[in-house]
């Protein structure tokens, strides 16, 4: 049918339209949506989808590494489809959260041998800049020099 469908049932879930058209929604979508953010995208054609069930159908999605919960928003708990390594900018004036290119200098304190630090065992580290963002900074556009 749809490839959709195939990614769902491929990931071991029930397909049911809802869980269908979250997986769309978020095919390609570099917004780091929250809960609220898709609930105000769907509720119109979704009339009976609740905050609850959606929050429970992205914990599937990331119980099934579809997708992945970023903690860079101090306020609100974001979530991204994008899976390739990749580290976030949060701008404290505009809240957007841009992905940038994985500097590995950062997360590279994870080696081999510095897996352990005071006696815990590291497995992932979250990268997460703030700050201002180009958009924000500038403050105006190009051709206003
Ligand atoms: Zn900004
Ligand atoms: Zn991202």
């Amino acid at each position: 049918m749809n490839q959709f469908v195939t990614e769902i049932t491929r990931l071991g879930l029930k397909v049911t339209p809802q869980r269908l058209a979250i997986l769309e929604f978020l095919e390609g979508n570099r917004t780091h949506p929250t809960v609220e953010d898709i609930y105000h995208e769907m509720s119109e054609k979704y009339p009976g989808l609740s905050h609850t069930t959606i929050y429970n159908i992205l914990m599937k999605l990331i119980d099934a590494g579809k997708i992945r919960e970023i903690h860079v928003d101090p306020q609100r708990r974001r979530f991204d489809p994008c899976m390739d390594p990749h580290d976030h900018f949060y701008c404290r004036k505009c809240g957007n959260i841009y992905n940038i290119d994985h500097d590995p200098h950062l997360s590279g304190i994870v080696t081999q041998e510095r897996r352990m630090r005071d006696g815990h065992r590291i497995d992932t580290i979250e990268v997460s800049l703030q700050g201002i963002c180009k958009y924000c900074e500038g403050g105006k556009d190009e051709n206003d020099t």
